[in-house]
């Protein structure tokens, strides 16, 4: 039996990189960088939101801008899942299925006071907010909200993919 003391290679100083070091232990911020600004929206549209929603997605406000403009209709390719207007209880099933065939990461933004609260709806049949049927990351106010409110939202959105941690971020990634 081999009983020789196995020995850990020692790199020299004198061949380290330190900016590589350094990048390396930037790794999360570099891959939040690429997640915030390609965001694959699937709009699940169901109420008068959606006029909203086609505004902030033309010009002038453009959503393109901040790399989240072009709508995914599969949720397989999407991983922001918008939902615009007023869900009714015989939706709820449909808007889980839609965020469960999602992939991970996936965010969620509730888009106007329907989607946040229910709205005005407060009756049998509309739910009182989407985040009783789905995590939500971020509301957006408004009946409808504003395209500035919703360009606004999808900014504090960035902000917060850029800040968490990333899962495929490895010690040998
Ligand atoms: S928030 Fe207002 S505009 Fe939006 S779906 Fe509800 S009623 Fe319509």
């Amino acid at each position: 039996m081999d009983v020789t003391p196995r020995t850990i290679p020692i790199v020299p100083s004198s061949t380290r990189n330190p900016a590589l070091e350094y990048l390396t232990t930037k790794k999360d911020e570099f891959v939040g960088w690429a997640r915030k600004f390609s965001l694959f929206p699937y709009p699940f549209v169901t109420a008068c939101c959606a006029m909203e929603f086609m505004a902030v997605s033309s010009t002038p406000y453009d959503t393109d801008r901040f790399g989240a403009a072009l709508p995914r209709f599969s949720p397989r390719q999407s991983d922001l899942l918008m939902v615009v207007g007023t869900v009714t209880h015989k939706q709820a099933p449909i808007l889980r299925k839609v965020y469960e065939q999602m992939c991970e990461p996936k965010w969620v933004m509730a888009f106007g006071a329907c989607a946040t609260s229910g709205g005005f709806y407060q009756n049998y049949a509309a739910v009182a907010g989407i985040d009783r049927i789905v995590p939500v990351d971020v509301y957006v106010p408004g009946c409808p909200p504003r395209p500035e409110t919703v360009i606004d939202a999808i900014m504090q959105l960035q902000d917060r993919i850029a800040r968490q941690r990333h899962p495929i971020v490895t010690r040998n990634f």
